[in-house]
């Protein structure tokens, strides 16, 4: 070693730097080629969220009996703007997927009311029962309210867009639908999680998770989270037990997503982790139900939860702990069971309800 580095005291340049005859790269080409690969990221983020907003769109629309208040009217299509990518992107979003910072249909779903009345992929939504549409990042919640607002008091919603420089108007009897919206994160984790207001799944989920029967397996039990209304219930819950010591916000921060966090006091801790446990033996129950109500095959479901638990065992949750357990899988094929027997003696697919304890 010191050999060498004497070596190179005495011919510096040799050592310095590459020896050998290395390519010299154009800067202008070097540009081009990062345009090339911000493209690819685009479409690919853009392949992947349009997906599982496809994908979740059966479910949330034939479950809609189970969403209590959170329920909205629907015309069977993804309204979305640039906002939902990375600011550094926005720049080329228009030329790569034709999304700008305007509300535009950028999915028709089959057969949908939008489907039937002839809207189209790219239509740029003006107003909603002639109240323009902000060009923001809060135009879908905006879009979704006055629909919803509309379709309380006329029975039908009135879409104004532009196409090829020409207004329309568009008039839908629309669907109801969930109204917790999905959310693609760019995150390559293997995860998604429920709030109680919205869904968000890691984009490493949908790749892991090519079949779209498995992906909709686990938006079932991420629906089943929210519409059975588990985030308000745990805080109760986690009050409860904090009752013991605890204090409030130290609890919420568990009982969230995302971050995670600790307990500080034991009873809370035991108050909160044994109905998150069963509130994740009844989302996998009722996100069962919610799964076949969609007309997704539920055949393989066990084995889904069993590849989950093996590869990524901190995946899928509201609270960081998921029962992983030989019970689970119990539960899970006793459920599946109960459901293909329904079908095959055609009895309603609606889920046992015990009222709540
Ligand atoms: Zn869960």
């Amino acid at each position: 070693m010191k050999k060498l580095v004497l070596i190179c005291l005495f011919i510096l340049t040799a050592c310095a730097g590459p020896q050998s005859r290395y390519y010299k790269v154009d800067p202008g080409l070097a540009a081009e080629e990062a345009r090339k690969q911000k493209e690819i990221a685009i479409t690919d983020f853009w392949q992947d969220n349009l997906r599982v907003q496809r994908v979740a769109y059966p479910i949330k629309t034939n479950n809609w009996q189970y969403c209590g208040d959170a329920v909205v009217p629907t015309a069977g299509m993804y309204l979305a703007n640039f906002h939902l990518f990375s600011k550094n992107l926005r720049d080329t979003t228009a030329d790569v997927v034709g999304m700008d910072e305007h509300l535009r249909v950028a999915q028709i779903y089959q057969n949908s009311p939008a489907h039937k009345q002839g809207l189209r992929v790219g239509d740029r939504i003006i107003e909603i029962n002639g109240t323009p549409i902000p060009s923001n990042a809060k135009a879908m919640v905006t879009a979704t309210r006055l629909a919803n607002e509309q379709h309380l008091t006329n029975n039908h919603v009135t879409y104004t867009i532009k196409r090829n420089g020409q207004q329309l108007n568009y008039t839908i009897n629309p669907l109801p639908i969930c109204n917790f919206p999905i959310f693609l994160s760019g995150k390559q984790e293997i995860n998604a999680y429920a709030d109680g207001e919205k869904m968000v799944v890691y984009r490493g989920l949908t790749r892991f998770f090519p079949q779209d029967e498995n992906l909709a397996l686990i938006l079932s039990h991420e629906l089943a989270h929210n519409a059975m209304r588990h985030i308000d219930a745990l805080q109760q819950n986690a009050m409860v037990g904090g009752l013991l010591g605890a204090t409030v916000d130290i609890l919420a921060s568990s009982a969230g997503v995302g971050t995670g966090g600790r307990f500080s006091q034991a009873g809370a801790q035991m108050g909160a982790m044994r109905y998150s446990q069963d509130f994740e033996r009844e989302a996998d129950y009722i996100g069962l139900y919610f799964m076949a109500r969609a007309g997704y095959n539920i055949s393989e479901a066990a084995n889904v939860w069993r590849r989950m638990a093996t590869l990524s065992p901190q995946g899928i949750s509201i609270a960081k702990t998921h029962p992983t357990t030989a019970e689970r899988f119990i539960g899970l094929e006793q459920t599946i069971a109960e459901i293909q027997s329904k079908k095959a003696n055609n009895i309603p697919l609606t889920p046992e309800m015990t009222g709540g304890s």
